[in-house]
């Protein structure tokens, strides 16, 4: 429980994973914590960002188990019994399912916060030099500062989102007609979940991306199986294609081309990556030094330039996650409060792409491997082969595993297919504690099971 006379003052600005995950560990540790939130606790993550999108990729993802229920033998009739209907979307009804639960889940997180006394200070918080947060007219005096404030949606002059037609990934729940072409710029994992979410949804959607290909970031295997999917399922991917401009005119966006190509839809999705919320807040005058882009420098146990002063998450730019920022703010308060520490360690960190397929990874990667960065053995291992994923209809997708040739320790996987979030874990489990392929490969797996690939791939690294 947090408080006491003699207990260390923490002051956290920002009420996101970054912050709030912080607070329940500085409360744990007996200090007196104050979350300063301006939109409400959760943050971006559970506003606006990751939860609403995974909310609405639940749907998505219904709408493609349904769409492969003729496969498995499964026919729609309607009411008369007689011919096959349509089966559709009430966006208006998701949305409002989405931004109930994302309520919910900030109501979840304040009764949270307010059992451990933690306190919360609604409104926008400014350092007034290392030791002091300024909200409004308050001022709070504190032991350590957490900087915690993430990242807003960036735009540019030229395409600037309205609300309407135009909008950023926040804007996205308050539709509450379909779109009729539905045009997605950018595709980075925001984008490609977006365009793969509507897509499912029965939306026509074009994806405008400026590389060769789709998830430039993600294992170029990945993101080929993606783009096939996607096009497959009648997603337009138009690749080496740079946004000029967003512009409306009355129910029509026209997203133009720097070659001077334009495509025409009825909403357009700008996903162009982030920006951090780390102007006007007084940070530079405390000492604390910000990167390229406006970031805030931290080391591995979330240290700022600035003594006493913390950062974790999104304004950070290390790795945007939410798992990420968690721990980042976690570590923070280990280190303040002379808790055990391990130092932030990205390679341990397992993600996951929520397209469909879904994409999940960990660890060192296959471009690593190909670049001579690092020496590891891959074995790949399509899905299409799993007794599993042939019941359920399941043709895409593979596993990958990366281990050190010498001691086959894993080093790293991929995982492309349904539930790909699920499956990494095991690998996740290997790369975390130095398991080798053959102890990965020792443990039972259920058959029949999707899991029994990835002992499968394991196997296949056996070096006798
Ligand atoms: C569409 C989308 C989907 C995503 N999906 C996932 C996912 O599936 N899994 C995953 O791990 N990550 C996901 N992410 C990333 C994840 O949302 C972020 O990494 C996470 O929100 C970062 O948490 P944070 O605490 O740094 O910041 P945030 O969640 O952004 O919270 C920061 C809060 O601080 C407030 N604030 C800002 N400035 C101040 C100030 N001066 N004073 C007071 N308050 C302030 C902000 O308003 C905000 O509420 C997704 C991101 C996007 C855009």
């Amino acid at each position: 429980m947090s408080g006491g006379p003699e207990s260390n003052k923490v002051v956290i600005i920002g009420g996101g994973p970054g912050g709030y995950e912080s607070a329940l560990v500085a409360a744990q540790l007996g200090a007196d914590v104050t979350v300063v939130d301006t939109d409400g606790l959760g943050g971006s993550a559970v506003l606006t960002d990751c939860v609403p999108s995974k909310t609405l990729i639940a749907t998505a993802e219904l709408m493609t188990d349904v769409s492969g229920a003729a496969e498995l033998g499964v026919n729609f009739h309607d009411h008369q019994g007689d011919a096959a209907t349509t089966i559709s979307v009430d966006l208006a009804r998701v949305n409002t399912r989405v931004k109930q639960l994302a309520a919910d889940q900030s109501a979840d997180i304040a009764r949270r916060l307010a059992k451990e006394d933690v306190e919360v200070v609604r409104g926008y918080g400014r350092l007034d030099g290392p030791g002091r947060v300024v909200v409004g007219d308050q001022s709070i005096d504190a032991d350590a500062i957490l900087i915690a404030t993430g990242a807003a949606p960036r735009t540019l002059p030229t395409a600037q989102p309205d609300g309407e037609r135009i909008l950023t990934w926040e804007q996205v729940y308050d539709l509450t007609e379909v779109p009729s072409e539905l045009i997605v710029v950018g595709s980075g994992v925001t984008g490609a979940e977006f365009a793969s979410a509507y897509l499912a949804l029965g939306i026509p959607v074009t994806l405008v991306s400026s590389r060769d290909r789709v998830l430039p970031g993600e294992d170029a295997d990945a993101s080929a199986v993606l783009e096939e999917v996607s096009k497959r399922r009648g997603m337009k991917v138009l690749s080496e294609s740079r946004m000029e401009s967003v512009t409306r005119s009355g129910d029509v966006v026209t997203v133009t081309l720097t070659d001077g190509r334009s495509i025409q839809g009825s909403h357009c999705i700008l996903a162009l990556g982030s920006i951090p919320n780390t102007a006007d807040m007084g940070l530079e005058e405390a000492g604390v030094i910000l990167k390229e882009g406006g970031f805030v420098n931290v080391d591995r146990v979330s240290r700022t330039s600035a003594r006493g002063v913390y950062s974790a998450g999104d304004c950070t730019g290390v790795l945007m996650l939410a798992s990420v920022a968690a721990m980042q703010g976690r570590i923070a308060m280990w280190h303040f409060l002379g808790d055990t520490v391990h130092p932030l360690d990205l390679k341990k960190v397992s993600s996951n792409v929520f397209t469909a397929p879904e994409i999940a990874t960990v660890g060192w990667t296959q471009q690593a491997v190909d670049s001579g960065e690092m020496n590891a053995e891959v074995v790949m291992l399509p899905l299409s082969g799993n007794p599993r994923a042939k019941m359920q209809g399941v043709r895409d997708g593979f596993v990958k595993l990366l281990c050190r040739p010498g001691t086959g320790i894993v080093v790293g996987g991929v995982v492309v297919g349904p539930r790909a979030s699920e499956l990494i874990h095991p690998v996740s489990i290997a790369v975390a504690e130095s398991l080798t392929a053959d102890q990965l490969a020792q443990a039972f797996t259920v058959y029949p099971s999707m899991s029994g690939s990835i002992a499968e791939a394991a196997r296949r690294l056996h070096r006798v």
